[in-house]
């Protein structure tokens, strides 16, 4: 069996490297071919000798995504690809273009098990977990399709990043890299559903990024009900753990919250959510729930969502309304899946709602 050289730290490289024969220097050569450079095969390692590439090639394999498909948004440029892994599993990213620079967005899993109600992700279950070398790879088979550099990286897409705690992990010290890729830490955000006894994990690692948390409901009634995973770990155990990572790391937990109509978009949520978070280092960010077609869920009313942000913004918290891209191409928040038919432009193609990340207070 090959083994998957792009999972593997810089200092791993090395000593498998040196195991070959190779001189020292050798490890950094071929860590910037497969890290900066994004290269797919060996042989454009042009600066190795051929014999030394042929080796390689003997002995590892660079896993890399295919381009299946590739939808790009008429309104705001948004682009989603279908990725076709080694073994022909299938997974979606998106790349979103933002004033700052490009933002991808990335799968963690092939499917996801948490079966949050709202979500087409989890319709089909989850087939596997992606090793790090296939997270990585979304972001440089995208760069080296668009030409960019994609300077952002969110761990939202298809999955839940936690559940597949070791190799998210090994992809961030990889990605992080100032040999390899360099994405600064503090550029990355990772969301979860609510993982608890990971997020404490993670919480001992000390990481400059972003934790999103997907909050979704303020109690254990509603939450329960929309979020399986909350029969495990409940809401109280969870912000539990939300106030101790921010404590230890001084970071701002995001709660995200998706509103759905007539389920958890009363103003009676609003109130008991700002009782929840009291005195928490966080941000609050609204997404009027994205409609999949299987959940059933319909999307809060542009006057239900401004009711809702207004009572959180009034009791003192920062609150954003997540602006919708991709909408005509169901690339948006919750939208991806792994199959290449369900990959259709929208049947119905809506205006985005919310022109722009509207910061309603600091
Ligand atoms: N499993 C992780 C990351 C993937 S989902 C998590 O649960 O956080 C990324 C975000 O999109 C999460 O906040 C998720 O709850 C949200 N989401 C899922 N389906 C959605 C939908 N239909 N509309 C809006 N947001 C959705």
């Amino acid at each position: 069996m090959k083994k998957d050289i792009l999972s593997l730290t810089f200092q791993e490289l090395s000593d498998e490297v040196s195991a070959l024969g190779f001189p020292k220097y050798r490890s950094a050569q071929i860590f910037r071919w497969l890290h900066k450079s994004g290269v797919r095969s060996f042989s454009e390692m042009t600066d190795l000798p051929l014999a030394a590439r042929e080796q390689m090639d003997y002995n590892f394999v660079i896993f890399s995504c295919a381009i299946e498909k590739k939808l790009i948004s008429a309104y705001d440029s948004t682009v989603k690809y279908l990725f076709r892994l080694h073994d022909g599993e299938f997974v979606e990213s998106v790349v979103m273009k933002y004033k700052y620079g490009y933002t991808i967005c990335v799968s963690s899993q092939v499917g996801c098990r948490m079966g949050c109600s709202f979500c087409a992700s989890t319709l089909n279950g989850v087939v596997r977990n992606l090793y790090a070398s296939e997270i990585l790879s979304q972001l440089y088979a995208a760069e080296n399709d668009l030409g960019v550099r994609i300077s952002h990286i969110v761990l939202m897409g298809m999955g839940e990043p936690l559940d597949n705690y070791d190799n998210v992990l090994r992809f961030l010290q990889l990605v992080t890299d100032e040999k390899g890729k360099q994405v600064g830490m503090r550029h990355i955000s990772l969301s979860t559903c609510g993982i608890v006894p990971k997020i404490y994990d993670l919480m001992e690692k000390d990481l400059q990024l972003t934790l999103s948390v997907s909050l979704h409901a303020p109690n254990d009634a509603l939450r329960s009900a929309m979020m399986p995973v909350n029969k495990k770990w409940g809401v109280a155990a969870l912000i539990d753990a939300c106030r101790a990572y921010t404590e230890r790391t001084s970071r701002r937990i995001s709660f995200e919250y998706a509103l759905v109509k007539g389920k958890n978009d009363f103003p009676e949520c609003a109130r008991q959510l700002a009782v929840l978070l009291k005195g928490m280092l966080c941000h609050i960010n609204l997404i009027p729930v994205n409609e999949v077609a299987e959940t059933g869920c319909k999307r809060s009313t542009p006057e239900n969502v401004k009711k809702f942000a207004d009572i959180l913004a009034e009791k003192g918290y920062a609150v954003t309304v997540r602006r919708e891209l991709g909408a005509d191409i169901n690339a948006a928040c919750g939208q991806l899946r792994r199959s290449a038919e369900q990959m259709q432009p929208s049947e119905n193609p809506k205006k985005t709602e919310v022109s722009s990340e509207v910061r309603i207070s600091n």
